[in-house]
């Protein structure tokens, strides 16, 4: 696979949805990716990519930064309170605001610092005890909060079970995003982003499509 095979079947399905071409935001997952690789993305000219953890973006990003001009970074994974304000001084785009307590801590930030990244709420769309994010009956109460907060939503972001068809929680999850009249959502990996994209994805997270399989995680 590789970059431009994902950017190739990315701008086809978003044909056969029949979206606007480059309407689909691919965010190139580098966690764990060896330097190399990362590098070989970004002479290819792709500037989107994401992180899991704030302290291993810190550590690589800021320097590929300084070689290559116009990067996005955004945070696809969990977020404690006291990374909060690394990973707004980083991060163009948090995925991962999964409960009040972290929603206000980004306010005060906010507050202080006059800009915010974008945000996605997350939302636990198979009701998974290890998984984070706000349950599907929550989430409207989530988005009114965070939104009073005046805080940046720009949309939903949910992982499905690993194990059930991911169709259904991609259908739930813009369901919810549309009821709120939020337009963003972030959702679809290297083995589901096509279905994604088929049911309204904004944002595809994929990583091992791209970079080649992950040594772990
Ligand atoms: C690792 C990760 C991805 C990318 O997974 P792939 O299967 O390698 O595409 C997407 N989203 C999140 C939240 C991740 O942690």
């Amino acid at each position: 696979m590789g970059l431009n095979e994902i950017k190739a079947r990315v701008a086809k399905a978003e044909a056969a949805a029949g979206r606007a071409p480059g309407a689909v935001t691919l965010i190139a997952v580098s966690k764990v990716q060896p330097l190399n690789r990362v590098e070989a993305v970004l002479e290819q000219g792709h500037r989107v990519f994401g992180e899991n953890r704030v302290q291993e973006a810190a550590g690589k990003w800021p320097a590929l930064m300084e070689r290559f001009e116009g990067v996005a970074l955004h945070l696809i994974g969990p977020l404690q309170g006291n990374k909060a304000r690394q990973a707004v001084e980083l991060f163009d785009a948090i995925h991962s605001v999964d409960r009040l307590k972290l929603a206000q801590r980004l306010a005060g930030l906010a507050q202080e610092r006059g800009q915010c990244p974008e945000l996605f709420l997350q939302v636990n769309t198979g009701e998974e005890p290890q998984k984070a994010g706000v349950p599907p009956d929550e989430a409207d109460a989530f988005v009114a909060q965070c939104r009073a907060l005046d805080l940046p939503v720009r949309g939903l972001m949910c992982i499905p079970p690993a194990e059930e068809e991911p169709s259904l929680h991609f259908a739930l999850l813009a369901k919810i995003a549309a009821r709120n009249g939020l337009d963003g959502l972030s959702m679809g990996m290297s083995g589901d982003f096509e279905r994604a994209i088929a049911l309204g994805a904004t944002h595809v997270r994929v990583g091992s499509a791209i970079f080649g399989e992950r040594a772990y995680g």
